[in-house]
């Protein structure tokens, strides 16, 4: 008899008089009712034992977290909660589970107790969920640009440049750390070093799909980056997942298109195909909202805000013009914001961004047109020579989900940026070379896989949407 996942029992349309399945137990009640799940679905199964047919042996190891065999027939359930159960005839005990030492108890654990057990934690209802969903959209980020004659580009995770200055780089070596090579200025050699030269894990795969878009006209990347800069926010992780689709022939509105485009169908993916998941991560975050105070809650459900993003139109506005309400914004007034917006061409903080979106338009915002200093050397330049072609994406309870532009397609130009930065043309030859060979306007953006998980799943920590998070002093696991 083969297996049967709960998922599939439980969207079954009649009763089955042999079925078979495997799970782990999430409850047992009144040496009875044994509540088994498989992580195939939300829900457990409804497992009936006749306690009178099993030995006591068997029945004290039947603990919260026990992996069991299961056979029985398929019934409708007598009991509320779920509409099939099975009466069990042969129960196997796979693996034993000592219950006072299992770190997962059937109670409300901290998120932060979790994190020290996220080898255990996907056996919570909460994380299997978010895990789920998380598998959920990277099926759709593939779909969407599979069926939107998108290229996927294996980028190298090993790269000698800094993409974009975006943060500070891990460096991979195979020098000895106790006695490296010096140089001739007693500076490490790293030409002696296994690939000849200094190499780190990479920050964004954007640089080598732009040659392949130069190519194969649409393409995208999705893959992990690195970043070691010590900002141990609930927003950044030193190791998390980019989506970065580059396009040939595409200026700056089209790249807005295509972001926004992108995000509604991701959102709509996992409303079509994951609403139990996301029911149930609903239900946690209303009740997490009811131990805030009345302020500081938000008045939409999880699925009422992604339905909201949606549904509506994302607002587009210049960096001038978010520069104008912010200075007139009453913490800007009150003098509230840590960072006080004076003059145009201050960088925008995440207490800026949030102001925006949470207060003042209520729903996502692309802002476009940032002052050139304040962006990357890439960027292409506005006519006002002061302005590039760049845009940020911006979420509520997220602040940035999206950062892209247009890339300078003119060689002189890039060229001079280069250098006002401090880069060396000739370190990113290849790079340049496609502004020499039959250059045309083009872009692209990333998309921080993680903080879009963060927004799908209603949680405030991006350590708990990745399986094993790495941060600054953690890479346990
Ligand atoms: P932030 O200002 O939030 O640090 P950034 O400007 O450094 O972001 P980009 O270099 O534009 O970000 O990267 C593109 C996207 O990658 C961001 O919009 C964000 O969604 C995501 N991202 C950037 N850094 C991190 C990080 N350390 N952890 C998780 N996601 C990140
Ligand atoms: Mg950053």
């Amino acid at each position: 008899m083969k297996n049967n996942s709960v998922k599939d029992l439980l969207l079954n349309t009649g009763t089955q008089s042999q079925v078979k399945v495997n799970g782990w137990v999430r409850t047992f009640r009144a040496n009875r009712f044994i509540a088994l799940n498989d992580g195939s679905c939300i829900d457990s199964i409804q497992c009936v034992i006749d306690f009178k047919n099993f030995d006591d042996s068997t029945l004290k190891k039947i603990n919260t977290g026990t992996s069991l065999e299961i056979t029985g027939s398929l019934v409708e359930s007598q009991g509320s909660g779920q509409k099939f159960e099975i009466i069990v005839s042969k129960l196997e005990i796979l693996g034993e589970c000592d219950s006072d030492k299992f770190p997962i108890q059937p109670k409300k654990h901290s998120f932060e107790f979790l994190r020290d057990n996220a080898h255990l934690r996907t056996r919570t209802s909460t994380f299997s969920a978010i895990m789920r969903l998380r598998s959920s959209l990277s099926f759709a980020v593939h779909s969407y640009f599979n069926s939107n004659g998108f290229y996927y580009v294996h980028t190298p995770i090993i790269t000698t440049s800094d993409a974009e200055g975006a943060g500070e780089q891990f460096r991979v070596t195979t020098l000895d750390p106790k006695n490296p090579p010096l140089n001739e200025k007693n500076e490490v050699d790293y030409s002696k070093d296994f690939f000849g030269k200094e190499t780190s894990l990479t920050v964004s795969g954007q640089l080598e799909a732009e040659t392949y878009a130069m190519s194969l006209g649409k393409v995208y990347t999705f893959g992990p980056t690195f970043r070691a800069e010590n900002s141990n926010t609930s927003r950044h992780l030193s190791e998390f997942w980019m989506i970065e689709p580059e396009v040939a022939f595409m200026d700056l509105n089209g790249n807005m298109d295509l972001a926004e485009d992108f995000l509604k169908h991701l959102l709509n993916h996992i409303i079509k195909n994951n609403i139990d998941d996301l029911s149930f991560l609903e239900q946690r975050l209303t009740n997490e909202e009811k131990t805030k105070p009345q302020n500081l809650r938000s008045d939409m459900s999880l699925i009422d805000k992604i339905r909201f993003v949606i549904d509506n139109d994302f607002k587009r506005i210049t960096y001038t013009e978010a520069i104008e309400i912010l200075k007139n914004s009453k913490p800007n007034k009150k003098k509230k914001f840590k960072y006080l917006i004076e003059n145009w061409g201050a960088d925008l903080q995440s207490e800026h961004e949030r102001y925006l979106v949470e207060k003042h338009f209520k729903c996502p915002v692309i802002i476009y047109d940032y002052p050139a200093n304040i962006k990357a050397f890439y960027m292409k330049l506005n006519e006002d020579n002061k302005t590039v072609k760049a845009m940020d994406i911006l979420f509520p309870g997220i602040g940035e989900i999206v950062g892209g532009s247009q890339r300078e397609e003119n060689l002189d130009i890039l060229n001079c940026k280069m250098k006002d930065i401090g880069v060396n043309p000739e370190d990113l030859w290849w790079y340049t070379d496609l502004r020499k060979f039959g250059t045309a306007k083009h872009s692209g953006f990333g998309l921080g896989f993680e903080r879009l998980i963060m927004f799908a799943t209603g949680m405030s920590n991006i350590r708990d949407v990745i399986p094993f998070p790495r941060t600054p002093q953690n890479a346990e696991f």
